[in-house]
């Protein structure tokens, strides 16, 4: 139902954008925006649903021992399944209903304890709504940051070309500033949860999950970490350490 109000929605933009239904109260810069953060939150109201009401491939954990020492939230179930992506644990789901899929790849070689960590860091995910909060978050860095900025210069009046370069360039820069933060932003969030997961252990156990992530080549640290969504290994040790 929520997927076929999105799809309607949808292509209602879309036909204001063209013009095949004629909207004279709105100018043509308003369609642009409204069509790209409609465009950018399609996969949170339309994709996401589909790909997440689908539990016909999990299977449930069937841990006993783990499970009984997890207090798991209304609507949020455990699953395993093999991860085509080598993401060793991620979740699945909507604002009400959850899911948290484990490669059994984990199960079999972590400890309980490790486990525990890396179910709660999930649980952090789901109790803050990250997923979601990410897409909206996504659509006005990278999607409505660039129109206001186009928006604001029909407000300016260039005097000469070097003037408009200037305004080009501090727009590029402005936007690149934009798109950092929105990493920061998800990196914090990252780090934020780790802590999350070793309140409910330890941060030897948060340590010894994150290590055994990396060995497996789940977690792989990047050179290029302003523009990475997780933190490289060693700050996240460090960030558990600190507590
Ligand atoms: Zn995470």
């Amino acid at each position: 139902m929520r997927v076929l109000l999105a799809v309607i929605v949808y292509i209602l933009v879309i036909f204001i954008r063209i013009n095949i239904i004629k909207t004279p109260y709105i100018d043509e810069n308003t369609k642009s925006l409204i069509f790209i953060f409609a465009t950018l939150l399609i996969p949170t109201f339309i994709i996401r649903p589909i790909f997440n009401s689908n539990v016909k491939d999990l299977e449930p954990l069937n841990y006993k021992e783990l499970e009984d020492t997890i207090k798991l939230p209304k609507g949020t179930t455990l699953y395993t399944k093999k991860s085509l992506f080598n993401n060793g644990i991620y979740v699945k789901g909507n604002l009400t209903k959850n899911s948290i899929v484990i490669d059994p790849v984990l199960i079999d070689k972590l400890k309980i304890e490790e486990l525990r960590f890396l179910i709660y860091h999930e649980l952090a995910h789901i109790k803050n709504n990250d997923i979601t909060k990410n897409q909206f978050l996504f659509a006005l860095s990278y999607g409505v940051t660039p129109i206001i900025l186009i928006l604001i210069s029909r407000f300016i009046d260039f005097k000469t070309m070097s003037h408009l370069i200037a305004y080009i360039i501090i727009s590029v820069v402005i936007y690149l500033i934009v798109i950092l933060l929105y990493f920061l932003h998800k990196r914090k969030r990252e780090l934020a949860c780790d802590r999350y997961g070793s309140s409910y252990t330890s941060s030897e156990a948060g340590t010894h999950a994150l290590i055994a992530l990396q060995q497996l080549e789940i977690l792989k640290d990047t050179k290029l970490v302003l523009f990475s969504d997780h933190p490289n290994l060693h700050k996240r040790i460090e960030n558990l350490q600190n507590e």
